[in-house]
């Protein structure tokens, strides 16, 4: 069974409601295990700072019956907001087979990158960075992301049919045979070597197949058309064609098996020289898409190569581009591409107030991403390392500390021994025997005290072990697992007159 688990905060106002919470729990179910049955635990008005929740501990009390085999969540924090609760309760997890998804920070316990990406956000957990802002705009993004229509004009090949999805009116898209015949030809005629957008729309134009809201097909309606996901049978590739233009894709990978189509929400910052996809959205619809993802991801190189020749628009989105900020006038920097002298290109980071309105200098000296990532690249890894060695400190400061209330524990238990054989075998008056109890009531009383704080400690442990963080894997993560940890752990990147650089850290 699939443990669907949602809390709604009392700490804050503004928070995701529960049944938004369910609505992503269940976006993130993959279709072969809808027949496994989900069971869905709810804590109203509960917090994060304990576990002591109703539909919490009936979760637990299933999973240690061996009832659940994967629990999702909205966020981390719905789970815990306390680094020693969570980790307690992954290892109850980890013991009980129980796999671990949260639908937001687009990981799972079951992939190498969740477990590095995990370890981190337990580690920040602690510093309660969440803003209220990303709040807001999770409930106001909350209909794109479960795939519901999202209104805009019909688009050819499809029509529109009323429909429901968890108990919310929307659209669904119903294929038109001629006009999908027409969409089929369109990418297997651009697919094909030696065809052009204008030799494919003058072949249309003599056919008399007219498109919607017009009468002659053009180049640039041809070119929307086959930038349109809503076409392809989206499977990894296409996943992955995304995820390298920076597109933030709200399905997980393994959802993309070769059979729905997908839309493409929200705007590119676009001008002459730039174009910035990180603000984009990838969902996956309810309808089947028609062309095969090899045809469609070749239309897409054609598209993008010929498009590099007409306009410098840049097609690859780096992890840290939307931090870099410029240091004389705080402006967001941005990246543009120059060509180099073998054809191919290289992308740098400029202050768009010198770029476009000449109203700052910026830097003497340019800046290319290529170099600014690889010095961040190694910035980071320091600071896993460094995160992980005050780890380690405090875990062996922890032991010694142990090792020292351990020995008293010895002491006082030999000394209530010796109590207890005076007390039993002696012939006292009541002034020592009442003494006695004094001393007898203190020494347990420091016994609880020091068995409290090595309960505390077993716990610390539990969350410590093992080696904390695997820093090395940084180096092998994807764009938007660096993405992720990136924008965990770095606030900004100050870019200064002279061309060096200072990394603000969040933590
Ligand atoms: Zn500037």
């Amino acid at each position: 069974m699939i443990a669907i688990y949602a809390r709604q905060s009392v700490e804050r106002e503004n928070s995701v409601s529960i049944e938004t919470q369910i609505d992503y729990c269940k976006a993130a179910i993959k279709p072969d295990e809808k027949q496994a049955g989900i069971k869905i635990y709810k804590d109203h008005g509960a917090s994060g700072g304990n576990t002591n929740r109703t539909g919490f501990k009936e979760m637990i009390k299933d999973i240690k019956n061996g009832c659940i085999s994967k629990v999702i969540t909205y966020k981390l924090d719905r789970i815990s907001r306390s680094l020693n609760d969570f980790t307690v309760i992954l290892q109850v997890f980890k013991e009980h087979g129980v796999e671990f998804v949260s639908s937001q920070e687009a990981f799972d316990t079951s992939s190498v990158y969740g477990d590095l990406i995990l370890k981190m956000l337990i580690v920040f957990a602690e510093f309660e960075r969440t803003s209220i802002i990303n709040r807001v705009k999770d409930a106001y993004s909350k209909r794109s992301d479960i795939g519901l229509y999202m209104g805009g004009r019909r688009q050819y090949g499809f029509n529109l049919k009323d429909d429901f999805i968890n108990g919310i009116q929307t659209k669904i898209l119903v294929p038109d045979k001629n006009e999908l015949s027409q969409i089929i030809y369109i990418f297997n005629y651009y697919s094909a070597q030696n065809t052009s957008l204008r030799s494919l729309a003058e072949n249309l134009n003599l056919n008399t197949i007219t498109p919607l809201n017009g009468t002659v097909w053009s180049s640039s309606k041809l070119s929307a058309i086959i930038k349109n996901p809503v076409y392809v049978k989206a499977d990894i590739n296409v996943y992955r064609y995304y995820e390298s233009m920076g597109v933030k894709i709200v399905n997980s990978p393994s959802l993309f098996n070769g059979t729905y189509g997908a839309r493409l929400y929200g705007r590119t910052t676009h001008n002459s020289s730039l174009s910035d996809w990180s603000d984009m959205k990838l969902v996956l619809c309810r309808h089947k898409g028609v062309i095969n993802s090899e045809t469609w991801l070749k239309c897409q190189l054609k598209l993008d190569k010929n498009r590099r020749f007409g306009s410098s628009v840049s097609n690859k989105s780096s992890y840290i581009s939307g931090s870099i900020i410029c240091s004389l006038c705080g402006s967001l920097m941005t990246t543009v591409k120059s060509p180099k002298s073998d054809g191919s290109f290289r992308r740098y980071f400029i202050c768009p107030q010198k770029s476009h309105k000449k109203t700052c200098e910026g830097c003497i000296c340019t800046i290319y991403a290529d170099d600014l990532e690889n010095f961040i690249d190694k910035c980071i890894y320091e600071k896993l390392l460094q995160i992980k060695s005050e780890y380690e400190k405090n875990s062996a400061l922890n032991k010694t500390y142990i090792n020292r209330i351990k020995s008293r524990l010895k002491d006082i238990q030999l000394q209530q021994d010796k109590l207890a054989d005076i007390i039993l075998n002696g012939s006292i008056n009541n002034d020592l025997l009442s003494s006695l109890n004094r001393k007898a009531n203190a020494l347990s009383l420091e016994k609880n005290n020091i068995l409290n704080t090595l309960d505390n400690f077993k716990t610390k442990k539990n969350a410590e072990s093992g080696s904390f963080l695997p820093c090395q894997k940084w180096f092998e993560a994807g764009l938007s697992q660096k993405k992720a940890i990136f924008q965990l752990l770095v606030k900004k990147v100050i870019i200064f007159k002279d061309g060096s650089c200072e990394i603000i850290w969040n933590i």
